[in-house]
């Protein structure tokens, strides 16, 4: 059977820096062809579109930008489609064209040097005003020149890249982005057809960067020393420098945590989108300001205010979740290019090698006493390493636990402390299936073989409970 009936082919011709916006909605897909014969380019979100391939989505709201014009031939029926004349796609070219002449400086400077060290740009805003996408084009730009660049993404409510939601991560591309999928999703430990070298990937576990603010910081600092050892060994990384990803940061209150990130990643430029205030609150805070000896990096930083997208588009809970869940799924089952099969490991809960931790969601209004042991009152939770705690595997893992995503941390499960499991970077992840409390085992989703390795294990509270299969 015809999986699209022809009657559903729409031709749409788009003249020079024209873009075609869509919406399909998370139960359907349509394809999208760059037609074979036309003579113009298109890209989507930085990533140049093959001419006559077939490109599939699903649950995405997106666009395909054109500097040429081109003629698209689409199969399927988004729920939304318009070709839009205004974009911002000039001045984000711009920016791209501006990182690129710091990358040459920096690649003409001895490697040893401070100067080899490409732009570090951070990219902040409130949400839905195209961050995310527009550290998408930057990257597509710059592997397109021949670059590496490393991308840090600090939004844990956000889909993820490279890995499950509810992480922070980083990762060096070398080659060409995937179409369809962007930074796409994958299990770090299977063979993978998502160009980059290992991520680097941390879980944090709870949606907002404010609900375990010290944690969150804590992760940052960790990742920045790692990036920084990561980019002394690889220098066209090095040259090329940092794009970061950031959560959504509207308001004064999240100034400190900004300021954080610029200091610890040594950011030289932030551009905001979306919002004059933000702008301006980060103009005070960081241009023009001899170093003080709280804020040594401030007089280096440029801040730059970004326009927005006119096709960006505020993506509902519901919306937002179905994202996230195909995310997840992703890491296990892959996708119709790559398919995986997880395993179905045991993991027995008596077993000396069981060590299941939890995060502690400190902001007030979430925080779930039910989960506190006995003994534990709330003011302890204050206290700089009750980040996590140890769950008891004798009397608390029940089917609580069902349905969830659980961390395989780098740190060995017997004889850890919590600040180890609390700053451990990440293995890869598994999915409880089941938990048989009578026969004491948990049934989990693993996407490679053989056992789950004696490693601590953490469960957070981000993303939510889901059904997988
Ligand atoms: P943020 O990172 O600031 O939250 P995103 O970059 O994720 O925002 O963009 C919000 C939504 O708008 C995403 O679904 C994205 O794919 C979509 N979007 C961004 N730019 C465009 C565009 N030019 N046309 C259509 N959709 C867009």
């Amino acid at each position: 059977t015809q999986l699209f009936d022809s009657a559903t082919i729409l031709t749409r011709d788009l003249k020079p820096n024209q873009e075609f916006r869509f919406e399909v909605p998370p139960s359907t897909s349509i394809t999208i062809r760059l037609t074979a014969g036309t003579a113009g380019t298109a890209e989507l979100f930085g990533t140049e579109l093959s001419k006559g391939l077939p490109y599939t989505f699903t649950c995405c709201k997106s666009a395909i930008y054109t500097w040429t014009g081109c003629s698209l031939s689409i199969e399927g029926t988004p729920s939304v489609e318009y070709i839009a004349e205004e974009t911002p796609m000039a001045t984000y070219l711009n920016l791209h064209v501006a990182l690129e002449k710091l990358r040459v400086a920096a690649s003409d400077c001895p490697p040893t040097t401070d100067g080899a060290q490409g732009p570090r740009i951070l990219l902040v805003g409130p949400p839905d005003v195209g961050k995310t996408t527009l550290c998408k084009i930057l990257t597509g730009y710059s592997i397109r020149q021949g670059r590496k660049p490393m991308v840090i993404n600090l939004d844990t409510a956000g889909e993820g890249v490279l890995t499950v939601p509810g992480t922070i991560s980083a990762a060096s591309f070398g080659s060409v982005m995937d179409v369809e999928d962007g930074f796409g999703s994958s299990p770090m430990s299977a063979p993978s057809a998502i160009p980059v070298k290992l991520p680097l990937v941390y879980y944090y576990g709870l949606e907002a960067a404010e609900s375990g603010v010290r944690r969150y910081k804590r992760l940052i600092s960790r990742m920045a020393v790692a990036v920084n050892s990561r980019l002394e060994e690889d220098i066209e990384s090095k040259n090329t420098g940092l794009i970061i990803d950031t959560p959504s940061f509207d308001n004064q209150t999240n100034g400190d945590l900004i300021s954080y990130i610029v200091a610890e990643f040594s950011v030289t430029t932030i551009a905001v989108l979306g919002s004059e205030r933000l702008y301006n609150t980060m103009l005070k805070s960081f241009s023009s300001q001899p170093p003080s000896s709280q804020s040594q990096q401030s007089s280096n930083v440029n801040v730059i205010k970004l326009p927005t997208s006119g096709g960006c588009v505020d993506r509902d809970a519901p919306f937002k979740k179905a994202i996230r869940d195909a995310a997840v799924k992703k890491y296990f089952f892959g996708d119709d290019k790559c398919t995986l099969s997880p395993y179905t490991v045991t993991i027995e809960l008596d077993s000396p090698t069981f060590s299941l931790w939890e995060i502690v969601d400190s902001s007030t209004e979430n925080k779930n006493i039910s989960f506190l042991p006995i003994g534990e009152d709330e003011s302890s939770l204050q206290t700089e390493d009750e980040v996590v705690r140890k769950v008891q595997a004798a009397t608390e893992v029940d089917s609580r636990y069902e349905n969830m995503v659980l961390a395989v941390l780098q740190v060995d499960a017997r004889d850890v402390g919590r600040k180890e499991v609390a700053e451990s970077a990440v293995l890869g992840f598994v999915f409880v299936q089941e938990v048989d409390e009578k026969e004491r085992r948990m049934k989990v989703l693993s996407p490679v073989p053989g056992r789950v390795p004696a490693k601590a294990l953490l469960v957070g509270k981000w993303p939510e409970g889901m059904f997988l299969t």
